[in-house]
């Protein structure tokens, strides 16, 4: 008798990072592999974590003038930002840093994480703080898994109609007013959705063995057709795909656009 497979949770930054490379994924989350940041980027990203902690402080009502130190680019960020966001000077019910799960299968958990979910009798709002320019290309945040998962999510576990979600991104940045992207959800992209969930599932069950090991090496990205994949990510030494003295940095940059806060618009 073969044992039940554990339970397997996965967020937008698993089915990213699996889409995008099944190899990758393997040494990102399975053997959580990484190289050092470049210390700008680290910068970067640690001023992104803390602009998130000092909104969600705030949402929740709590003071944050004692956390805000000696960088007024933070408290210029955050007032501009309260200022700009429509679902902020409106009465409706708001939760930040809202958490949700979906369980998918038996052996699969969804997670969500909304920078701020705004609930109306007939509508729901997912929102998310971006701490990087808006990119001038939107089309790969459209495909990205964080705009798909999320709203997914929310239709999966609640009553609201995909058509009664949108989720809006908004750009931070220090010198600049706020600019916002928004996606309202349809019945269709809920389907499509559905359908790419299954897909990618499915692959990664088929390479889990039946006592749940994945004991096996993950494939990877042809070397030729996915080019740009292995450009710029921090696994191509490790997968001998480094092309010459910039291959270091060339990881170092992808390995910060796949954080949560950071990303590069050459991806
Ligand atoms: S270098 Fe290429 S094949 Fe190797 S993990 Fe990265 S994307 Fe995948």
């Amino acid at each position: 008798m073969s044992l039940p497979l554990p339970l397997q949770t996965l967020t937008q930054g698993h089915l990213n990072s699996f889409e995008q490379c099944p190899r990758r994924y393997q040494y990102q989350y399975l053997e959580q592999l990484a190289a050092p940041l470049d210390p700008e980027f680290q910068n970067r990203t640690d001023w992104g974590s803390q602009f998130h902690l000092l909104m969600q402080q705030y949402l929740l009502g709590l003071a944050i003038a004692p956390h805000l130190g000696a960088d007024p680019t933070m408290t210029q960020a955050i007032a501009a930002l309260v200022a700009a966001v429509p679902q902020l000077q409106t009465h409706a019910t708001r939760e930040a840093e809202h958490r949700r799960l979906l369980a998918w299968s038996e052996q699969l958990l969804l997670v969500v994480v909304y920078d701020l979910l705004v609930i109306e009798r007939d509508r729901a709002h997912i929102l998310d703080w971006k701490t990087y320019p808006k990119p001038p290309n939107l089309k790969q945040l459209a495909h990205n898994w964080q705009t798909l998962l999320y709203p997914f999510v929310l239709v999966e576990t609640s009553d609201y109609e995909p058509e009664q979600v949108s989720m809006t991104y908004w750009f931070v940045q220090t010198d600049k007013t706020p600019e916002s992207w928004r996606l309202d959800y349809t019945t269709p992209q809920h389907e499509q959705v559905r359908t790419r969930l299954c897909n990618l599932w499915t692959q990664l069950q088929t390479l889990t063995t039946d006592d749940g090991q994945r004991d096996v090496v993950f494939p990877a990205v042809d070397a030729q057709q996915h080019h740009q994949a292995c450009r710029f990510c921090p696994f191509q030494v490790r997968c001998q795909r480094a092309e010459g003295e910039n291959a270091e940095s060339r990881g170092n940059a992808q390995q910060v656009a796949t954080l949560p806060e950071i990303t590069l618009s050459s991806m």
